[in-house]
C-alpha cells in the first residue's frame, strides 16, 4: 500500500504540474488537500510523511477517531463536510479552517465558541454551483449578501469559496460548475466585497482537478486518486449520507 500511495501522489502532483503548465500557472500556487474520509490513519500517515501538509475530513467523528494515531505529525486540517450544530464545538478542536460554511446559524455558533476561546477561524463559503438540490451550499447570487452578514462576526475570516460541483462521467459537463465558482468570485470583486480579490477557490477532485486548475483552483481536494476507491455507501456526493 505504501508504494501505491507514493506512486499515486507522484501521479497527482504530475497532473497538477501539467495542468499548471498548460494554463500558465505556477504549481506552487496550487495546494493539494488530501480528502481522507474513510481512509485509515496508517495510510494518511504515509502521505504526510511523504511531504503532504493539508488534510480534510467530512465528519468531525473521523477527525476524532484518527486524531491520536496522527497526533505526532504536523499537518494543517480543514473541515470539508456538512457541519451540524451539535458538532460546532468539537470541530474547533481539530481544524484551522472550515471550508464548507453555508449558513448563518452555524457561523453565529462558531463565532460564539471562538469568542469564548479567544481565537479566530478561517472559513470558505460553500457554493452550490450545480444547482442540484441534493448539494449543500449557497446559490452564487446569495454569496455577497451572506458575506456582508458575516462581517459582524469578528472571529471568522473569509478566505475563499468552495464547491463540489457537478459530477458526471462526461467531463465537459463538469466544467460549468468550476467556471461558475470563478465567476462568483468575480461578482464579489465587482460588488466591492472586502478582500475578495484575495479569495482562494477550493474546487477540483480526483476526476476534474485538471479542469479545475485551468479554471483557477487554488486548492484541489483529492481522495480516490491517492488512496483508492472508498467503501461503497460512503460517497459524499450522496450528501444525504452527511453526518447526522
Ligand atoms: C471526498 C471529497 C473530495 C475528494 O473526492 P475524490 O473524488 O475522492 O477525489 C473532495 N471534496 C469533498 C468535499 C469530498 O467530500
Amino acid at each position: 500500500m505504501k508504494e501505491t500511495i507514493i506512486n499515486n501522489l507522484h501521479t497527482v502532483h504530475n497532473r497538477i504540474a501539467h495542468a499548471c503548465e498548460k494554463s500558465g500557472r505556477n504549481p506552487a500556487d496550487v495546494r493539494l488537500l488530501l480528502a481522507t474520509k474513510t481512509v485509515f490513519p496508517e495510510y494518511i500517515r504515509i502521505a504526510i510523511e511523504a511531504g503532504e501538509r493539508l488534510i480534510g475530513e467530512n465528519k468531525v467523528q473521523e477527525f476524532r477517531d484518527k486524531h491520536e494515531a496522527l497526533s505526532d505529525l504536523s499537518v494543517e486540517r480543514h473541515f470539508i463536510g456538512h457541519l451540524q450544530h451539535n458538532k460546532v464545538k468539537d470541530v474547533l478542536k481539530y481544524v484551522s479552517c472550515v471550508q464548507s460554511l453555508d449558513r448563518l446559524s452555524i457561523a453565529q455558533e462558531l463565532d460564539k465558541r471562538l469568542q469564548q476561546e479567544g481565537r479566530n477561524l478561517d472559513v470558505f463559503i460553500q457554493v452550490n454551483t450545480s444547482y442540484e438540490e441534493s448539494k449543500f451550499g449557497l446559490q452564487p447570487a446569495d454569496v455577497a449578501g451572506f458575506i456582508r452578514e458575516l462581517k459582524s462576526l469578528d472571529t471568522l475570516q473569509v478566505k475563499g469559496l468552495m464547491t463540489i460541483g457537478l459530477l458526471d462521467v462526461d467531463r465537459e459537463k463538469m466544467r460549468p460548475s468550476l467556471t461558475l465558482l470563478r465567476q462568483t468570485r468575480e461578482q464579489l470583486i465587482a460588488a466591492g466585497i472586502e478582500n475578495s480579490d484575495q479569495f482562494k477557490l477550493s474546487m477540483g477532485m480526483s476526476q476534474d482537478l485538471d479542469m479545475a486548475i485551468a479554471e483557477g483552483a487554488d486548492i484541489v481536494r483529492v481522495g480516490t486518486a491517492i488512496f483508492g476507491n472508498r467503501v461503497i455507501g460512503k460517497e459524499i456526493w450522496n450528501e444525504s449520507e452527511a453526518e447526522k
